[in-house]
């Protein structure tokens, strides 16, 4: 990863811009709609597609402090009997769907808790939530639950209470270690909580730690990033993920950029991108492999677990998403609950799925959402697609490949397609010219 700066003519305009770029589903969101919700509905009552794996996504909006480079909806002002409420809200939603077609009866594959800040809550809270989720959704036979941690909010017992309920993959976000960046960015907590909690996590020994990190938080130099890897290294997680900062609309910087104040000063696309491509190489000297375009993970060792949730989404895995604002996946059909507090616990409270969105995916749509998100991991088998879908990718895609080749990003040997390390780095980036012309240039909302 010497040069991460190949000439091309796909490279993207260089300064962080306000707007997203992480590719996280496809068609865009601006697509979902209202009129589509009916289709939910229609799904729900027909049995679910064969051997497609289900999820559980449980959504838990709270949080300490909200980081300045967040766009997601989060509640840093409700209290304990808020929090019951809502506790109570997703259990009974999660009731409302056990009883349909395409999920009665169906065994849970794995679980994501997601935020939000899901350790937030207490451990009444947390015990209460998964005993009556069970009740209508068993884990007996889940592969994987994950959970995202933020360290300042972690007890010992809380750990204990996580570890109980059936963690595997326990997430700490981290983002950096160095106090005065944290600061600067709005982070609710200081490096000596993660160093708090770590001989704890150690001590229950969960199957999986992944520390997450940020490159190109505002206030970052190269010297604090050496920082923050030597520190990585010393943790030895068993996963790393690094996402490069961007600026997505209603995030405290980027609404303070827009004003045309001065805004935060955030570090161009190619520093980021030499960023990553450091802390890859140095978790690659370390033993680290490339997992995705984000993620390091330790070489395989016997017994060793992979990230269902990641895998199975990015396969088409059925999702069930509970709670405010989350996001699901049934049947070929795309969805999305209310994303207001009020009207979430209203719907439910009434006895209502709270669906706001929806959107009814085509094959082919199917067919780019699952290559485009694969392609993240860095390479793409032809086979599968050919099996899953009867389709070719190479001459689906030839036209984006062929760019990617001609650039230099990506290579084609049989029906292997491998980025070059430059092109993982800039994934995202690539993503679009995938789309069908009419989700070109759409707004990631
Ligand atoms: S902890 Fe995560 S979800 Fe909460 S405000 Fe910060 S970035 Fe957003």
């Amino acid at each position: 990863m010497s040069n991460p700066e190949p000439a091309t003519s796909l490279l993207d305009s260089q300064a962080t811009e306000v707007g997203s770029v992480f590719v996280s589903n496809y068609p865009p969101y601006s697509f979902w709609s209202e009129t589509a919700v009916p289709e939910v509905h229609r799904v729900l009552g027909e049995p679910p597609r064969p051997n497609t794996p289900l999820g559980l996504y449980l959504h838990i909006p709270f949080c300490r402090k909200r980081c300045k480079f967040c766009y997601f909806r989060v509640y840093t002002d409700k209290n304990a009997s808020q929090v019951e409420e809502y506790i109570g809200a997703v259990v009974r939603e999660a009731r409302l769907y056990a009883e349909q077609a395409a999920l009665s009866q169906r065994p849970v594959n794995f679980v994501y808790f997601g935020g939000g800040t899901p350790s937030f809550i207490s451990v009444k809270h947390l015990k209460q939530l998964v005993e009556q989720v069970q009740e209508v959704f068993p884990w007996d036979q889940v592969e994987e639950v994950a959970f995202e941690c933020e360290p300042g909010t972690l007890t010992r017992s809380k750990l204990e209470a996580i570890k109980e309920i059936g963690v595997t993959r326990l997430s700490l976000g981290v983002e950096h270690f160095d106090d005065e960046i944290l600061r600067e960015n709005g982070r609710a907590h200081v490096s000596k909580e993660i160093y708090r909690v770590l001989p704890w996590i150690t001590d229950l020994g969960f199957d999986q730690l992944n520390i997450d990190l940020i490159a190109g938080l505002v206030g970052e130099t190269w010297d604090s990033w050496r920082g923050a890897i030597d520190k990585t290294l010393e943790v030895s997680p068993d996963s790393v993920t690094i996402y490069q900062l961007e600026l997505p609309y209603n995030t405290v910087y980027s609404k303070s950029k827009l004003a045309g104040d001065e805004g935060p000063s955030v570090a161009d696309w190619q520093t980021k991108r030499q960023w990553q491509a450091y802390a890859m190489e140095r978790l690659g000297e370390e033993g680290y492999e490339v997992s995705s375009a984000y993620t390091m993970v330790k070489k395989k060792q016997a017994g060793s677990r992979p990230f269902v949730y990641r895998d199975a989404l990015w396969q088409g895995a059925d999702l069930l998403p509970l709670g405010v604002s989350s996001f699901g996946h049934l049947s070929g059909v795309h969805f999305q609950n209310l994303s207001g507090w009020t009207p979430y616990l209203n719907a439910v409270g009434e006895g209502e799925l709270p669906i706001s969105r929806a959107f009814v995916t085509t094959a082919d749509e199917r067919l780019t959402r699952e290559m485009i998100l694969q392609l993240k991991r860095g390479y793409l088998l032809a086979a599968p697609f050919q099996e899953k879908f009867g389709v070719d990718i190479r001459e689906r895609f030839a036209e984006p490949f062929g760019a990617l080749r001609e650039s230099g990003l990506l290579k084609e040997e049989q029906d292997h397609l491998r980025l070059s390390p430059e092109g993982l780095l800039r994934v995202d980036q690539l993503l679009p010219a995938f789309y069908d012309v009419k989700y070109q240039g759409a707004r990631y909302t």
